[in-house]
Parts: structure tokens; sequence; C-alpha cells
């Protein structure tokens, strides 16, 4: 990709999308609700909410987005998984809300366990131990008046620990569930998948460089990312291949995980 191309020549979700005077040029995909932005978003941001409008109310549903600040690639942000991870819970809490439930999304827990990316300048870990601590509180206080908690978790490497928290709080009685912000046959790591998603929330914080990575499947490198961390065997830190990104696979993509986040919240209450 030659610098200053926002997008591969030929895909029209792409250049096409960006308008020089700001984001006013923006398509709006047709089968994809607009982002609410605005007075309209805030209502569904628990942090925007009075106590008063709490009080009594039977049955909260709340979203906790999770997700992790660390290299994302010389062309993503460091937020990119915490940036997925709210926009998937807001677009889920609003949703929801046009189902009857009072769903509220919560202020983004954004770092996670990332100690494979400590390498790369920018990334700040809080391990394994405090990601499961910090969720075992935050749900427990949260239970006190919320019927439902759904951790929204945008970061692969917080996934053990985050089964370990649900299935903990689980045990002591709380509906906490979680959801994965992932997409079947996705690459790992900065590559087609979350640059398709970033594309579609935020194509001014995607960079021009979209050399590709290490493209071996996850599954095959995990023990050594874990010996050696993830600058030794990628030194840009992709895993994955950008290169075929597009904004409309993005729009797809939010589409597809935010329908996992509703249906685990109609469907799931038996299942983690
Ligand atoms: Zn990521």
């Amino acid at each position: 990709m030659r610098p200053g191309r926002p997008g591969p020549p030929g895909d029209p979700a792409g250049p096409a999308m960006i308008d020089p005077r700001g984001l006013t040029g923006v398509r709006e995909d047709s089968t994809v609700p607009p982002v609410q932005v605005g007075p309209a978003g805030r209502r569904v941001e628990l942090a925007a909410r009075r106590w008063i409008e709490l009080d009594g109310v039977a049955e909260v549903t709340l979203l906790v987005p999770v997700g992790s600040l660390e290299q994302h690639g010389p062309h993503l942000p460091l937020s990119t998984d915490a940036d997925v991870a709210t926009e998937v819970a807001r677009r889920a809490a609003a949703r929801l809300g046009a189902e009857g439930i009072h769903a509220l999304c919560a202020p983004t827990i954004g770092y996670g366990a990332s100690g494979e990316h400590q390498d790369f300048p920018g990334t700040i870990s809080i391990g394994h131990q405090a990601l499961e601590l910090l969720l075992v509180e935050l749900a427990r206080s949260a239970c006190r008046w919320a019927g439902t908690v759904v951790v929204v978790n945008g970061h692969g490497g917080n996934s053990p620990t985050v089964v370990r928290a649900v299935t903990r709080l689980r045990a002591e009685g709380r509906d906490v569930r979680w959801v994965a912000c992932a997409v079947v046959g996705g690459d790992a790591h900065a590559g087609h998948a979350e640059t398709s998603i970033m594309l579609s929330l935020d194509p001014l914080a995607v960079g021009p460089d979209w050399s590709p990575g290490l493209r071996t499947p996850i599954t095959e490198i995990l023990p050594a990312l874990r010996e050696h961390g993830v600058r030794a065997l990628s030194p840009s830190g992709v895993l994955g291949d950008p290169r075929s990104a597009s904004a409309a696979t993005g729009r797809r993509m939010l589409e597809l995980i935010t329908q996992r986040v509703v249906q685990k919240v109609l469907h799931g209450p038996d299942q983690p």
C-alpha cells in the first residue's frame, strides 16, 4: 500500500468514504442502523445516567466493553480493541433498547492483558491477575442493581481471564455472561478483520502502511508467541494481512458481532 492511501483501489467503501472536510461524506450502509452519537447515543451510556433513573428499575442489562492498550501494527491505533468493543456494546445496547430491554453500556475498560505485545512502545498491560480482579469486583458491584452483566471482550489475549472471572461470578449466583468481538475466519491481529472494522468506524484513524505481517494461523504460533512475544515473530506487530480490508467488510463484521451480543442477552441466560 502506497503511503497516503487509506484503502486499496477498487474498494468503493475505502478511500471514497473520506471527505476532506470531515466525516460528512461517510456513506451509510442501509442494512446497518446509524451509530448513535450525541444525546441519543448518550442514552445508552451508564455514565450519563442519574441514579434516580435507575432506582427501583427491575431489570437492567449492563454491557461492559473490555479492550486493551496495545500495538496494532503500524497502521491501527493502540486503542483498537477498546474501540471495537465499545462500538459493539453501544450498538447492542441500542438494539436491545428497541426490543424493550433496559440495556446500558458501562465505561470501557481500556486496559487488558497484553504481555505478548509488551516489546512495542505504547503498550500498557495490566496483566491477567489485575484484569480478573477488576472484572470480578466490577461485576459484583454492578450486580447490586443490574440483573445481568455482559462482558464484551475486544482482545483475544483477555479471553482466558474473562472466562475465569465469568465462571467465578456465575458460581456466586450472578448472571454474568461474555461475548468475544471476533469473527469466524478472521485473522489474528491488526490484519484483515481489525483493519476492516476500524475503517468502518474511524477511517481517519487508519494509517497508510498496510504491509502484511506473519500469516501463520494463530493456533500454530501461540506457544512461541507466549514465550518470545509478538515482536520476535512479527517486527511490524501485524499477525495477518490488512491489504484486503475494506469498510464494507468491517460494517458486516460489526453487525455480526453486535447480533451475537444481542442474542447472548435475549437467549443466553443459561450459558456464560
Ligand atoms: Zn486487536
